[in-house]
């Protein structure tokens, strides 16, 4: 493993970086990064970034030039993580639509389907969201109910899913339903490229305990697609489900750079904040957590390097990307649940009241929660990584 960058990958950095400094929005630089509370601004703000992104040709460098995108190697992603990461940059609100469906669709949609929603991703023009789970049916996907009826030239669809994160957002909906029932749970489930604007699609938000809403349950109720809308095969939806939890996966991985920024933040925390008239960096507990979380930290980021590697020479993201997903989900809950501890007291208080960073902290906490849950949970990672990594026997039951 060769950890270091050539003259052309710190080029590539600095671009970015001087990119960045002149067009991230007014204030974010400085320090003002609060995101708009009401919703229609909210989306406004983080559509218009999304657009900047695209216009200064960083919205989706991982995508082959020929959809807009640069080509990118995948050190020159690491690097592009880094950055972003770094300067702290907005979210992607259609993150769902840049990292899983328009790849997706590049390597099993139709050149009708890529013609239409290709271009419109990139910009930020149609948000999607991701309509796997439902109620009874999460870790296990063949258990949905959400059927598809065909009626003449239409699809008729009826059901429930929830977790839909950006669904309040979204103008699309990458959508699994069962379209017939044979004897393999798996066979008989389509994928539809679902229009969330039309009248019988169903939005209600969830929120969650931080007081966010970033996730809703949809209700389709006579929802109509059409044929031209499947991605691949007609009950052949599996394989194009699997293709895009690939991308999810590894996605999620990605993110032990931002793990790698909030420990610094957390260092910088615990020399700011200070306890009986002495910084908490000072205080041996304080410092045993540090030392420990940097490890694991470090450990997980050369972890990620190593994968890295595999899929350099190999060409293929593998089983390792639950690895990734599960080391970085379990480590961000445990910085950040810390992060609150050595807080003591102060831990406990709440927006206006926090002492650090407008309770930061304390959100980010509650959120870690979920990041063990969303792209799959970390029992469902273990067992992918002792069937497939370790060679371990099935799952019982399975
Ligand atoms: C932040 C977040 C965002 C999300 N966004 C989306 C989205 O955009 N679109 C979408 O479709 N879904 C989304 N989800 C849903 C997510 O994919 C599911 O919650 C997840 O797959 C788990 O499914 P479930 O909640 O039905 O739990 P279940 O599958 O019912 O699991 C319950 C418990 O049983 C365990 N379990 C289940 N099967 C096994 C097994 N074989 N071996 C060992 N243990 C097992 C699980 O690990 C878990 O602890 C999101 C979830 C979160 C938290």
């Amino acid at each position: 493993m060769d950890f270091s960058f050539t003259e052309k990958e710190e080029a590539f950095r600095t671009e970015l970086r001087t990119w960045l400094e002149n067009n991230l929005p007014d204030g974010w630089l400085e320090g003002n990064r609060e995101l708009p509370e009401e919703l229609n601004e909210y989306s406004i703000f983080l559509r218009n970034w999304q657009r900047k992104l695209y216009e200064g040709g960083w919205a989706a460098i991982a995508w082959p030039e020929k959809y807009g995108g640069r080509d990118a190697t995948l050190i020159e992603e690491i690097i592009y993580q880094q950055e972003m990461v770094r300067l702290k940059a907005p979210p992607l609100v259609n993150y769902v639509g840049i990292h899983m469906v328009a790849p997706t669709l590049m390597q099993i949609g139709t050149e009708d389907q890529k013609e239409a929603y290709i271009q419109k991703i990139l910009t930020g023009e149609e948000v999607w969201c991701q309509g796997y789970s439902e109620p009874n049916a999460g870790s296990d996907l063949t258990a949905i109910q959400t059927a598809a009826v065909k009626d003449g030239d239409k699809w008729i669809i009826n059901g429930q899913k929830v977790w839909t994160s950006f669904g309040h957002l979204a103008d699309r909906c990458f959508l699994l339903a069962r379209t017939s029932r044979g004897e393999k749970k798996h066979k008989g489930i389509t994928v539809f490229l679902l229009d969330m604007k039309q009248p019988g699609v169903e939005t209600r938000p969830i929120i969650q305990m931080d007081g966010k809403h970033d996730f809703n349950e949809v209700y389709l109720t006579d929802a109509v697609a059409y044929d031209s809308d499947i991605v691949g095969e007609l009950d052949e939806g599996w394989r194009v489900m699997i293709a895009l939890l690939m991308h999810e996966r590894t996605g999620i991985g990605a993110q032990v750079f931002t793990l790698e920024q909030q420990f610094q933040d957390l260092a910088a925390m615990a020399k700011e904040l200070h306890e009986d008239g002495s910084p908490l960096i000072k205080n041996p507990f304080v410092r045993k957590t540090m030392v420990d979380l940097y490890t694991k930290s470090k450990g997980s980021l050369l972890n990620y390097y190593r994968n890295l590697t595999k899929t350099l020479k190999s060409g293929q993201p593998g089983a390792e990307g639950s690895m990734d997903k599960l080391m970085v989900s379990e480590l961000t809950q445990e910085l950040f649940s810390q992060s609150v501890s050595i807080q003591g007291h102060q831990g406990m208080l709440w927006k206006e009241d926090a002492v650090a960073g407008k309770s930061y902290w304390q959100e980010n906490y509650l959120y870690s929660f979920g990041m063990t849950i969303g792209g799959g949970t970390s029992e469902v990672q273990r067992n992918t990584i002792a069937e497939r990594i370790l060679g371990l026997p099935k799952d019982i039951g399975r």
